[in-house]
C-alpha cells in the first residue's frame, strides 16, 4: 500500500504516520525527518537545505525528489509506504508518478488532515519529540504519560525544531497555501483524495485514518 498524507505544518502528520507504520507495518518516509537528519551530519544535502529549512522556506524539488527516489529502493518499502511531508509541490507530485510508473506501482489514496490555520499555531509551538526515539509530543494536548520521560523509550531526553517558532510557523503556513495546497486538485481529479477532520482530538483522527485505510482494496 502507498499512501500520502498530506496537510499543513502541524497537522498532525507525524503523529498519525507513527500511529499507522506500527498499526499497518507501513514504513514512515518523513522528508522532513531525512532532511533534519542531513543538516545534523553536515552532508551536502543538509548545507544546501538548512538555510531554506530555517526560513520556513521549502527545500528544491531536486534535493527532495532525490532524497525519495533513493529511499524508495531500500529494502524496507517493499511492501509499502507512507509519505509523510511529500510530495509538497506539483512537480514533485509528477515526479512521485513517474518514479511510481517505473516501478509499476500504485498510488492508493492521499488523505489530506484538514486543520484551521489557528490552531496550527499552537500545535507547532508546543511540539517536542523524544530526542532517542523521535516519538512526537506536545506541552498541552500530548504529554508523557510519565512527566519527563519517554512512554516509547524511557529516555529523559527531548528536543525541540529550530524551525518551530512564530517566525517560521507564517512563513511555513503561506509555504503550504501557495506551494502545496494546489496539489489537493491534482489528487481530487484522479479520484484518490481523502479528507479527515484534523480538528478531532488525535484518537478520533487515527480512527477516521483507519476507516480510510480498511476501505481501500
Ligand atoms: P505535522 O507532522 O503535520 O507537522 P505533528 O504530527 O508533528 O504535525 O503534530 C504537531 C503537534 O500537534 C505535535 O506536538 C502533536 O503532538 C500535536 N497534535 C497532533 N495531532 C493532534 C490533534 N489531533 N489534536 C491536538 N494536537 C495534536
Ligand atoms: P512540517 O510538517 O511541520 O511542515 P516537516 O518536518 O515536514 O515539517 O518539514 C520541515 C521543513 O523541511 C520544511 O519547512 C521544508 O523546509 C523542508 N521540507 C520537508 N519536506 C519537504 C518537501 N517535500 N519539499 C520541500 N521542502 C521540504
Ligand atoms: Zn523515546
Amino acid at each position: 500500500m502507498i499512501i500520502i498524507l498530506l496537510g499543513p505544518p502541524g497537522a498532525g502528520k507525524g503523529t498519525q504516520a507513527q500511529r499507522i507504520e506500527s498499526a499497518k507495518g507501513l514504513v514512515q518516509l518523513s522528508t522532513g525527518d531525512m532532511l533534519r537528519a542531513a543538516v545534523a551530519a553536515k552532508t551536502e544535502v543538509g548545507k544546501k537545505a538548512k538555510d531554506f529549512m530555517d526560513a520556513g522556506k521549502l527545500v528544491t524539488d531536486e534535493i527532495v525528489v532525490g532524497i525519495i527516489a533513493d529511499r524508495i529502493e531500500e529494502e524496507d518499502c517493499k511492501n509499502g509506504f507512507l509519505l509523510d511531508g511529500f510530495p509538497r509541490t506539483v512537480q514533485q507530485a509528477e515526479a512521485l508518478d513517474n518514479m511510481l510508473d517505473q516501478k509499476n506501482l500504485r498510488l492508493d489514496a492521499v488523505i489530506e488532515m484538514q486543520v484551521d490555520d489557528e490552531a496550527l499555531v499552537d500545535r507547532i509551538t508546543g511540539r517536542y519529540t523524544c530526542a532517542d526515539c523521535n516519538q512526537g509530543y506536545h506541552d498541552q494536548n500530548l504529554k508523557p504519560k510519565v512527566g519527563g520521560v519517554c512512554d516509547n523509550c524511557g529516555s529523559t531526553n527531548f528536543k525541540r525544531r529550530a524551525d518551530d517558532n512564530r517566525e517560521t510557523v507564517s512563513a511555513r503556513l503561506e509555504a503550504y497555501h501557495a506551494q502545496t495546497a494546489p496539489l489537493l486538485p491534482y489528487y481530487e481529479a484522479r479520484g484518490v483524495l481523502k479528507k479527515v477532520d484534523g480538528m478531532a482530538g488525535i484518537d478520533d483522527v487515527t480512527a477516521q485514518i483507519s476507516d480510510v485505510l480498511s476501505g481501500l482494496n
